[in-house]
């Protein structure tokens, strides 16, 4: 999009952060792209778009741009994912749809889906035309949204397309929530997010900004708008639990990649460590290396083969240098003031399967910097307040009607990390679109029945 953004705070990332976080994967040069859309096969029942859970007609838009029909190929690409430049991007296509690409069953490599889609979204931003698509006529209702990460930005999107007023309350001085500040920086930009962000409040999408929603306003909101989508994804973020886990020198993963985004952090020191065996936690070594760190351990407490980390991300900490110490676990926290090492001990199944530290098993790691990423809590504030008292939760996650997204209180419905529990930035889209429709649906059906 061309012009002024129209947020009224605007952010970029600082230089000598673009500097070092490089594109994963650089863009494709227009020929290059040309030749990798003809290559497609443009199968009938494509299995990369059943993998896709926005389920974007993948050969419909390869095809247009092997016809160089650019902006068609963007248009199908928004139809079914209005955050189709972002999920281009962040997307681990490898385990969906480049992972379905029939391509594999031929021993050749797999269509770059990911890659072709970003072509057609960057073409459509570079042209300055904005989304192909205009806002419905007004259908007399609005929609409070709750959080403004990609489950309620996909939602408001969709309402907006309807005729559907749509707010979004954003406890961040930006929007975007992950998009904007948890996914790593070589995957996708902070101002890249922006961007896309941008051409949705074209659609008359309304931001508050700097609104934290407690049980009260919550309350409010559920009186003053017709209904409410809740998309305040997961909760706090899981704390080691030891002594002095508070010491300057030690940061959770999810503050640490938001701070060096929004360049509150330009480099790092020497020696870091971060505990975890997730994505997170390779994102957070690979950010401490890129920002200068010398030595990067990753300390897991269970063996390789057991790590919720998709295994292209390991093998791209280990290309960046960053190194895994397996079956480990902190115990103790030195320092005054600052960190000065970590206790670990080393873990052994017993009999029962049960992790138990090995015996004398202790050993010392000095450490500058010290990153945790093993997971967050669930966002159980809002749902024990009285209003939300009445919204049925299982283990802290909202339970909804999977074809809707309606809880059960009906004029509340619910998408992303808050009711799956922490998925991909794709899941959280189909689950905003999946409860547009099915508010926009049951807003008509009030009307009908009123
Ligand atoms: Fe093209 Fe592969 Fe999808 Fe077939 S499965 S349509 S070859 S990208």
């Amino acid at each position: 999009m061309s012009g002024p953004s129209l947020f009224h705070h605007s952010a970029t990332t600082p230089p000598e952060i673009s500097a070092r976080f490089a594109d994963i994967h650089p863009p494709l040069e227009p020929q290059a792209a040309f030749l990798e859309a003809n290559r497609c096969l443009y199968c009938f029942d494509a299995p990369c778009a059943s993998a896709c859970p926005t389920h974007i007609d993948v050969p419909r838009f390869i095809k247009k741009i092997a016809s160089g029909n650019l902006p068609g190929s963007a248009r199908t690409i928004l139809d079914a994912n209005i955050l189709g430049a972002s999920c281009a991007r962040a997307c681990p296509v490898e385990v969906l749809c480049e992972g379905a690409c029939v391509m594999h069953h031929q021993a050749a490599a797999p269509i770059q889906i990911g890659r072709l889609q970003r072509f057609a979204m960057d073409a459509l931003h570079a042209s300055g035309a904005g989304l192909p698509f205009k806002a419905g006529a007004d259908a007399g209702s609005s929609v409070a949204l709750v959080g403004g990460g990609p489950a309620s930005l996909s939602c408001a999107a969709e309402l907006r397309r309807r005729g559907i007023g749509a707010e979004i309350y954003d406890a961040r001085p930006l929007p975007g929530g992950l998009n904007t500040y948890g996914v790593a920086e070589y995957k996708l930009p902070l101002a890249e997010s922006l961007r896309e962000i941008d051409m949705l409040a074209q659609l008359g999408v309304v931001f508050h900004y700097d609104v934290l929603v407690d049980a009260t306003m919550l309350a409010e909101l559920g009186r003053g708008y017709d209904a409410v989508f809740v998309g305040t994804g997961l909760g706090a973020v899981r704390r080691l639990g030891l002594q002095g886990d508070a010491l300057d020198g030690i940061i959770d993963a999810l503050a640490f990649i938001a701070a060096y985004k929004s360049g509150y952090i330009l480099t790092v020191p020497s020696r870091v460590a971060v505990v975890g065996g997730g994505n997170t936690a390779i994102d957070a070594a690979i950010a401490a290396v890129r920002l200068g760190a010398l030595d990067v351990t990753v300390l897991y407490r269970r063996g390789a083969e057991q790590m919720s980390a998709f295994s292209f991300e390991y093998e791209h900490a280990l290309r960046e240098g960053v190194k895994f110490r397996w079956n480990v676990q902190p115990v103790r926290i030195h320092g005054r003031e600052r960190l000065q090492s970590v206790e670990l001990v080393e873990l052994a199944s017993n009999k029962d399967g049960f992790l138990m530290p090995v015996e004398r098993s202790e050993f010392m790691l000095d450490l500058d910097l010290l990153i945790f990423a093993i997971g967050q809590t669930a966002h159980t504030g809002l749902f024990n307040a009285n209003y939300l008292n009445r919204v049925a939760t299982e283990d802290g996650r909202i339970l909804v009607n999977r074809a809707t997204g309606q809880t059960s209180l009906p004029n509340v419905f619910a998408g992303g990390d808050c009711i799956n529990g922490g998925r991909e930035v794709v899941d959280a889209v189909a689950d905003g679109k999946r409860a547009a429709i099915g508010i926009a649906a049951w807003l008509e059906g009030t009307r009908v029945h009123d």
